[in-house]
């Protein structure tokens, strides 16, 4: 999963990208890729596998990685090439989901774009900007079904119906997620619409505005704004987020509990996006590994089987499955079985979140 940070320059994208990258412990236990100085690959905290990795002692625990881009260089008229432009619109497209920081913090020390703290409107400029670069996109393909129409081909006029809404609704400066409904942006699948993505607010506030927000009118407009469409939005305060990724595990935690937080800003911005996205966590504990998986919401066993190895979906005769707590409970699968706690499943079965599945499958 790629995730990119947008947002107008100086609202500390940068700050919570090196924090996310950063972030010490968890990730720095596993195979930690940095791809280019604006990519991170990054753990996914999640304290189920570590209670699984309490009783299976294995030789390694796997968390699902997410990447993260920091995609600089947004800035008003970014779609007509300004700024760093157009070479940044084209990061978003390869992307899952985004992440919008909006400033809510004042720092005199610190300058803004246009000189004043206003969450809604800077989110309104980034998303013009992207409404644009859709714009001229849906321009293009309808220029070149044109000609395509002229095969008599019917799909391409159902997509023509479909790109001529879309530019009504872009024209609107609203979002093309907002304007298909989820078959009309299949049918454009291939037109790298970027407000199509999925999207998550970030609220960037002082420290002094923890854990919520609550009394900042800024976070409240764009809590409004957020609630509007549909969206969330993540409260953190992006400099505090990177002097927590440079404690260890023990001392994040009191520092965490000393500004009233339950977790990290981080952690909550992450499992967000995997809320965002529909993916359903299911774990394995075969061999020397605990390991995490992802799957979309909906996935069948023998599907969440080829994850692992294509030869499993093939040859996937069964799943046996338990919730994760009873296995934890129940300290080993042969005591599950015991008790019955394991079900046999087959493959119709659709994966549940927290699962731990062990798969039986033909060579
Ligand atoms: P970007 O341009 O959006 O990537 O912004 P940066 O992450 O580079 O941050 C711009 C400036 O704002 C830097 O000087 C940061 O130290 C500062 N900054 C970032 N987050 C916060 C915050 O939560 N509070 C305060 N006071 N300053 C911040």
């Amino acid at each position: 999963m790629r995730i990119g940070i947008v947002g107008l320059p100086n609202v500390g994208k940068s700050t919570l990208f090196n924090a996310l990258t950063g972030a010490g412990a968890e990730a720095s236990n596993y195979p930690f890729c940095t791809i280019d100085p604006n990519t991170g690959v990054v753990a996914v905290p999640d304290e189920r596998l570590e209670a699984l990795a309490s009783i299976v002692k294995p030789e390694r625990v796997v968390p699902p990685f997410v990447e993260f881009v920091d995609i600089a260089g947004l800035v008003k008229g970014a779609s007509r090439g300004e700024g760093l432009g157009n070479q940044f619109l084209s990061h978003i497209r390869n992307v899952d989901a985004v992440v919008h920081v909006v400033r809510c913090f004042t720092d005199n020390n610190v300058s803004h774009v246009y000189g004043s703290i206003n969450p809604v409107r800077d989110a309104e400029v980034i998303q013009l900007e992207l409404a644009l670069a859709d714009l001229e996109m849906v321009e293009r393909r309808l220029a070149r079904l044109e000609k395509l129409i002229k095969t008599g081909e019917p799909r391409y006029r159902e997509e023509k119906i479909i790109l001529e809404k879309l530019k009504t609704g872009l024209n609107q400066g609203r979002p093309a997620i907002e304007i298909l409904d989820p078959e009309e942006q299949d049918v454009l699948k291939d037109v790298a619409l970027l407000t199509v993505k999925p999207l998550i607010y970030a609220a960037n506030v002082a420290e002094e505005d923890l854990p919520e927000g609550e009394g900042n009118s800024r976070v409240e407009e764009i809590r409004e704004k957020a609630a509007a469409e549909g969206r969330e939005v993540i409260v953190l305060c992006a400099q505090l987020e990177a002097e927590i990724a440079e404690l260890d595990e023990e001392e994040r935690n009191s520092f965490l509990l000393d500004f009233g937080l339950r977790e990290s800003g981080l952690n909550k911005l992450i499992k967000a996006a995997f809320r965002l996205l529909g993916l359903v966590t299911f774990f394995t504990t075969d061999g020397p590994e605990v390991k995490a998986w992802t799957v979309p919401f909906g996935t069948k066993a023998p599907r969440a089987a080829g994850k692992i190895h294509s030869d499993f979906e093939r040859g996937f005769i069964r799943a046996e499955v338990i919730p994760w707590q009873d296995l934890v409970r129940c300290k080993s699968f042969a005591a599950a079985r015991e008790q019955g706690l394991v079900r046999l499943e087959g493959k119709d079965y659709v994966v549940q979140e927290g699962d731990v599945i062990h798969f039986r499958f033909h060579v």
